[in-house]
C-alpha cells in the first residue's frame, strides 16, 4: 500500500514526502518539474516524471503500487499570474484536480488530501477566519482552488471516496535537517523576500503598504512552520484511513504577525539592520488573514510544534543561506 505525492518536488510536497519516508511509508512521487526541482525529492520515495491530469498515467501508478491514499500538491499557486491568466490557472489547478479525481475514483482509492487555500474566502475581517464563513474568493486563482473543493464534495458524496481539504494560510519555514525548502527562484512571498535581503541578493524588502487599518498599519498573516503543516497531512492520513468524514479545515495558528513584526524578526535572527522601503498597497492584498484554528486542533489532534516567528524566520533564513552556497535561488 502506497501513498501517492502530487507536486512531491515542490515546496510543501518536498517537505511532506520526507516526513512521510522518514516514517518508514512507501510514496510515490508524481511531478511534472514545472516548478519544483527533482533535488529536493527524498531518495527513500519513488519518482515519476509526469503531470498529475494524466488519468491513464495515474490509474496505472495507482494499480501498479497499490495506492490507498492521494496527497494533491500539484498546481500553480501566484495570484496575480492567476489574474493575468486565468485559463492557466483553470487548466492547472481545477481541471487537472478533476482528472486527478476520477483517476482515484476509477483506481479506487478512497483517501484523498488536498492543499487549498485561505483566499477562498469573502470578505476581510480583523477576526480569525472559520471554515464556516462563506466563501467568495476574488483571485482566479483562489476559484480554481475552490471549485476543487467543491468538486471533492460532490464526489464524496456521490462515491466510495472520502478527503480532507486543508486551507493554508501562509507558509514558511524549511526542514530542520536543511534537505529541502522554499526554492522557488520567482518568489514573491514575504519571509522568503526578506530572508533574500538579509543575505544581500535583493537590495532592500519592499513593504508593501503602511496604511492598513492593523495596529502598524502593515498587512497581517496567519505564518505557519511547514513542518507543522505538513503534520496536519500526516494527522489527515491517519484520520481518513480511520474512517473520519469528508472535512475542510483551516492551517494556520490563529493568531497573525504584521510586516514589520516580520521585518524585526529577521533584525533579531541576523543581528543586523534589514534595508527596507515603505511603499504603496500591493493590488488584492487584504488587511488581515488570520485562522480560526480550531477544527485542526480539535478534529486531527494537532498540537503545533514551531509557533514562534523567529523560529520560522530563522529556519527560512537557514535554508536561504544553504541555497546561498549552492549558487542556487
Ligand atoms: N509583503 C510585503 N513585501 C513583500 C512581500 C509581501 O510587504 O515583498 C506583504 C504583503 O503585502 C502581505 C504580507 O507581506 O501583507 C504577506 O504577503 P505574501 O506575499 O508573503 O503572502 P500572501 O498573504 O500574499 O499570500
Amino acid at each position: 500500500m502506497s501513498i501517492l505525492v502530487t507536486g512531491g518536488a515542490g515546496y510543501i510536497g518536498s517537505h511532506m514526502v520526507y516526513a512521510l519516508t522518514d516514517a518508514g511509508r512507501d510514496v510515490v512521487v508524481l511531478d511534472n518539474l514545472s516548478t519544483g526541482a527533482r533535488g529536493l525529492v527524498s531518495d527513500a520515495a519513488r519518482f515519476v516524471e509526469g503531470d498529475a491530469g494524466n488519468v491513464a498515467l495515474v490509474t496505472g501508478l495507482i494499480a501498479k503500487h497499490g495506492v490507498e491514499t492521494i496527497i494533491h500538491f500539484a498546481g500553480s499557486i501566484v495570484v496575480p499570474d492567476s489574474v493575468a491568466d486565468p485559463l492557466a490557472y483553470y487548466a492547472n489547478n481545477t481541471v487537472v484536480a478533476r482528472s486527478l479525481i476520477e483517476a482515484a475514483v476509477k483506481g479506487g482509492v478512497k483517501n484523498f488530501i488536498f492543499s487549498s487555500t485561505a483566499t477562498v474566502y469573502a470578505g476581510e475581517s480583523a477576526d480569525p477566519l472559520s471554515e464556516t464563513l462563506p466563501t467568495g474568493p476574488v483571485s482566479p486563482y483562489g476559484r480554481s482552488k475552490l471549485m476543487t473543493e467543491w468538486m471533492l464534495e460532490d464526489c464524496a458524496r456521490a462515491y466510495d471516496f472520502r478527503y480532507v481539504a486543508l486551507r493554508y494560510f501562509n507558509v514558511a519555514g524549511a526542514d530542520a535537517k536543511g534537505r529541502t525548502g522554499q526554492s522557488s527562484p520567482r518568489a514573491t512571498h514575504l519571509i522568503k523576500r526578506a530572508s533574500q535581503v538579509a543575505l544581500g541578493r535583493v537590495a532592500h524588502l519592499d513593504i508593501f503598504g503602511t496604511d492598513y487599518p492593523t495596529a502598524d498599519g502593515t498587512g497581517v498573516r496567519d505564518y505557519i512552520h511547514v513542518s507543522d503543516l505538513v503534520d496536519a497531512h500526516a494527522r489527515a492520513l491517519d484520520y481518513l484511513r480511520e474512517g473520519g468524514p469528508a472535512a475542510v479545515m483551516n492551517c494556520g495558528y490563529g493568531h497573525g504577525a504584521s510586516v514589520r513584526d516580520v521585518i524585526a524578526s529577521m533584525e533579531r535572527v541576523t543581528g543586523r539592520p534589514l534595508p527596507v522601503k515603505e511603499g504603496p498597497r500591493r493590488a488584492g492584498d487584504p488587511p488581515w488573514l488570520v485562522a480560526d484554528a480550531r477544527k485542526v486542533r480539535d478534529v486531527l489532534g494537532w498540537r503545533p510544534q514551531h509557533d514562534d516567528l523567529d523560529k520560522i524566520v530563522r529556519s527560512a533564513y537557514a535554508w536561504e543561506q544553504r541555497l546561498n552556497s549552492v549558487g542556487h535561488n
